[in-house]
């Protein structure tokens, strides 16, 4: 249950009220606020007379209900708005690693000569072998920020665990939480205290409801910059990486009041389907993408088979604008 207090009441009462009930505290849009599991279905006595408005739900998909914020939630991206009241379908892209400096640049460069607002590039990479590539680490998140500063682009690079969340955190402008990292509780309350957006992805094997509770970790945690990425999930099926879930993508954008992204090229694994999936994402009028893109995807020390060449990127590119306008969207 979300308990929106009346605005006579200070924030130290409302400490004071969250310990008596036993629920989290948060000042949302100014309004101090108490969230409780959604099992209990009223909090008599040490309230009466100090409540605003209540919101019950069924289960513990509360603070990203849509019933809660049926505006939806404006999240930032750099400069850039998605979400909310905006109609933005926003390209987020770049290689799966950041390999060096030369290859990030080449990214940078691509990325600003196609108006593309955001860079991604991972440095802290949840490799499933110890044996491979594993991120550059810090000096990786160096050359992002380098990109950034020269080309005037978001940063969005992904948070593996706990040990380096600080340095994400300062760096980027979205911290990424991976499939693998979403389960991880010290990630997901870290970034409840971050004052930076998170892109939240979906793990393969995470049902919807787990999904979107990953994320009311974040936001009850006391950050309300939240967005949902589904990547794939894992199905009986073998000859795709991942199976994308576009009915769960239906799902999310009808129950949910958080922007969503699409990585169509972790779900396909293979350039040679990123294309199209990507427009039928467009298609659904989506809020964002996530694609990986590298300069010579056969040298790439990750992902290598699903990354598109530039050209493949700028071609996709084009033929995006004209189906985001034909479901009322804008692309950024
Ligand atoms: C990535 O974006 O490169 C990545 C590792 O994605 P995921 O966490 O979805 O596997
Ligand atoms: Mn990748």
């Amino acid at each position: 249950m979300i308990i929106q207090l009346k605005r006579s009441v200070t924030k130290e009462k409302a400490l004071e009220l969250a310990t008596q009930i036993g629920a989290i505290h948060l000042i949302e849009n100014e309004r101090q606020t108490l969230v409780t599991s959604s099992k209990i279905k009223e909090v008599n006595g040490v309230l009466d007379g100090l409540v605003e408005q209540t919101f019950m739900f069924d289960n513990d998909l509360q603070l990203a209900h849509i019933n809660y914020k049926p505006e939806g939630r404006n999240v930032q991206i750099g400069s850039v708005t998605i979400g909310g009241d905006t109609q933005h379908t926003m390209m987020i892209a770049g290689p799966c690693s950041v390999e060096s400096e030369e290859q990030i640049e080449a990214s940078a460069q691509l990325m600003k000569s196609l108006g593309i607002k955001a860079l991604r590039g991972g440095c802290f990479k949840p490799r499933t072998s110890p044996y491979s590539f594993q991120g550059l680490g810090l000096e990786g998140l160096k050359l992002l920020a380098k990109m950034r500063e020269k080309y005037d682009l978001a940063i969005v690079t992904e948070v593996r665990d706990a040990t380096h969340i600080d340095a994400v955190i300062e760096y980027a402008d979205v911290v990424q939480i991976g499939a693998k990292a979403m389960y991880d509780h010290g990630v997901l309350r870290a970034c409840g205290r971050a004052k930076k957006t998170v892109l939240l992805k979906r793990g393969f094997g995470t049902t919807l409801q787990e999904f979107v509770q990953a994320a009311e970790f974040i936001l009850s945690g006391g950050n309300e910059q939240v967005v949902l990425c589904e990547r794939g999930i894992r199905t009986f099926e073998t000859q795709t990486r991942f199976t994308l879930d576009l009915c769960g993508v239906a799902f999310l954008k009808e129950k949910t009041n958080l922007p969503v992204v699409l990585d169509p090229s972790h779900a396909m694994g293979y350039a040679y389907g990123v294309a199209d999936l990507t427009r039928a994402c467009v298609a659904m009028g989506i809020d964002g993408l996530l694609i990986e893109v590298h300069p010579n995807p056969k040298v790439a020390k990750s992902d290598a088979a699903q990354q598109l060449n530039h050209q493949q990127f700028s071609l996709l590119r084009d033929s995006l604008p004209p189906i985001a306008t034909a479901v009322g969207r804008i692309m950024v």
